[in-house]
C-alpha cells in the first residue's frame, strides 16, 4: 500500500473496537484528537468517549493522543478524566513522536497503530513510524 492510503478505514472512532483491535493484535492505540476523538470546540471528553476509552483499556490496549494541537493546558484538561495521556504539538507527519510513545511504553510497531482523520498528518506519519494506519472520518469539518 502507498503512504497516502490507510491500511483501515472507519466511520468514527467507536467502531475500533475491542474484538478488531484483538484481531489486529494492536497493543498501543494512537489516537489523534481534532477531529478524530472530539469535535471542534468540544472542552470535555463525551459520554461516548469515555465509554469507548475504558473498553479498549479494559481490552489490555494502551491508548495515547499525539495531536498537532499546541494547547497545552486544553489537551491536559480534556484527556486526564479519561485517563490518556497526551502529546501536544507532535508535528505529524513527522512521526517521531509515534516512536517516542513506542519507546516508553515499550511497543514494537507491528503492535501500534495510529488512529485520525487526516491522511497528509495521521496516515502519513503512522507510514513513516512503521505503524498501522488507521483513518477515520472527520467528526467534523475542519474549520
Ligand atoms: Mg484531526
Amino acid at each position: 500500500m502507498g503512504l497516502f492510503h490507510a491500511d483501515r478505514k472507519f466511520e468514527r472512532f467507536e467502531d475500533v473496537t475491542p474484538e478488531i483491535l484483538e484481531h489486529e493484535c494492536v497493543k498501543l492505540l494512537l489516537c489523534d484528537l481534532d477531529n478524530t476523538l472530539r469535535l471542534h470546540g468540544e472542552t470535555e471528553p463525551s459520554d461516548e468517549l469515555a465509554v469507548w476509552i475504558r473498553d479498549v483499556r479494559g481490552a489490555g490496549v494502551k491508548v495515547v493522543v499525539i495531536s498537532n494541537n499546541g494547547r497545552r493546558k486544553m489537551m491536559q484538561k480534556f484527556c486526564k478524566p479519561i485517563g490518556v495521556p497526551c502529546v501536544w504539538w507532535s508535528k505529524k507527519p513527522i512521526s517521531t513522536k509515534l516512536t517516542a510513545a513506542m519507546d516508553k511504553y515499550k511497543f514494537r510497531p507491528d503492535e501500534t497503530a495510529m488512529l485520525g482523520d487526516r491522511v497528509m498528518t495521521d496516515v502519513l506519519a503512522a507510514k513513516f513510524a512503521g505503524v498501522k494506519a488507521w483513518k477515520v472520518e472527520p467528526r467534523k469539518d475542519v474549520i
